[in-house]
């Protein structure tokens, strides 16, 4: 139901469901927001009413959805999952608010892609637990008033930026789920491999780990490929050795830069001089499109410090000129 996921096959999608965490405690990292969620949803239990609506934003791949399963989880109440671009027409959020039961959960994927008259009939139904329905149409159209089960409807987006203000303000809790350091994704590949039954060398975890963009999504998938090299190229423990083989076939450069990540600083350096160039010219340069450019590459780059933001467009920073190697402009003058 992810934009994210959709490029991933079956099987991938049947592997991240084994490897996602059930409780707060197999939860790695995020420690405060997860410590705050952890009271709201003790308080909401102790006093048996459904907890305030939650929107969760953050980079694909972080956790959002794993989150909503917990909280869910250990609230000791159902989830329904559904996504902003599936939720097409009133009917659609009409026919899923009417099966809630007492205090569910419902979890909107995609948040920020929710059309806008659905988004309308959401409002009240945050607000008051109710919605008006239209019956018929032409002379004879009524319009009832559905009381709804208290219910907590949570909310994940990659783009908060593009929530609108009344839709932001009827979230009573509002976390940011942040880049996990290394050594915590280093805890949650070894989680994985003992999972999947897997032995794994410690210095390779921790190098699985800090070449994953700071992302526990993509730190199993990489961990999925490695082991797939452990088990033919070598005795089926994942060492060093296997795991820098494995990443270098599979693009991930010394720094956990991707093919895209890459091209993306190839792209403003060599095709436009180190920028400042529009995120639309990038996007067309490098073959991706230019949301995919903004969710789930760029963040990342500008938290390392490759390329910066700026009123004109997008510039890549010296770092970026050292990674590719190539002297920056100010000093070929001299
Ligand atoms: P999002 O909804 O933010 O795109 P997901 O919740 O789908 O991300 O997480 C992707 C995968 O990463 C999950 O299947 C899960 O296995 C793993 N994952 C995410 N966060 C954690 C975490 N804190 N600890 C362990 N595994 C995690």
């Amino acid at each position: 139901l992810q934009a994210d996921d959709d490029h991933f096959g079956p099987e991938e999608k049947e592997f991240e469901r084994a490897l996602r965490p059930l409780s707060f405690s197999d939860f790695t990292g995020q420690q405060k927001v997860v410590d705050n969620i952890k009271v709201f949803v003790q308080a909401a239990k102790k006093r048996g009413e459904p907890l305030d609506h939650v929107l969760l934003h953050g980079p694909p791949g972080l956790g959002k959805t794993t989150l909503s399963h917990i909280i869910a989880n250990e609230l000791n109440t159902n989830i329904k999952v559904t996504s902003g671009p599936i939720l097409d027409k009133p009917g659609d959020l009409a026919g899923l608010l009417t099966n809630l039961e007492d205090n569910d959960v419902l979890f909107i994927d995609e948040i920020h892609r929710l059309n806008p008259i659905v988004e309308e009939y959401l409002y009240s139904a945050m607000e008051d637990f109710k919605i008006d329905i239209m019956l018929d149409s032409g002379p004879s159209a009524r319009t009832v008033q559905i009381t709804l089960s208290p219910f907590t409807l949570i909310g994940a987006t990659t783009r908060s930026g593009l929530l609108t203000s009344p839709l932001r303000a009827r979230f009573g809790i509002n976390s940011r789920l942040e880049y996990y350091d290394a050594d915590l994704l280093s805890n949650i590949v070894e989680r994985s491999c003992s999972i999947l039954s897997t032995s794994i060398d410690r210095d390779a975890a921790i190098e699985i780990a800090r070449r994953s963009r700071g992302t526990p999504r993509i730190a199993n998938n990489l961990l999925r490929r490695t082991r797939d090299f452990a088990e033919i190229k070598g005795d089926g423990n994942i060492n060093m050795e296997i795991a820098k083989m494995a990443l270098s076939a599979l693009d991930v450069d010394d720094h956990g830069l991707d093919d895209m990540d890459n091209r993306i600083l190839s792209t403003i350096i060599e095709k436009f001089k180190g920028g400042p160039v529009g995120i639309s010219t990038i996007a067309t340069a490098c073959g991706e499109e230019a949301e995919t450019i903004e969710e789930v590459y760029e963040p990342f780059l500008i938290k390392e410090g490759y390329i910066k933001r700026t009123s004109r467009g997008r510039e890549a920073t010296e770092l970026a000129y050292k990674h590719l190697k190539i002297v920056p402009p100010t000093r070929t003058g001299g």
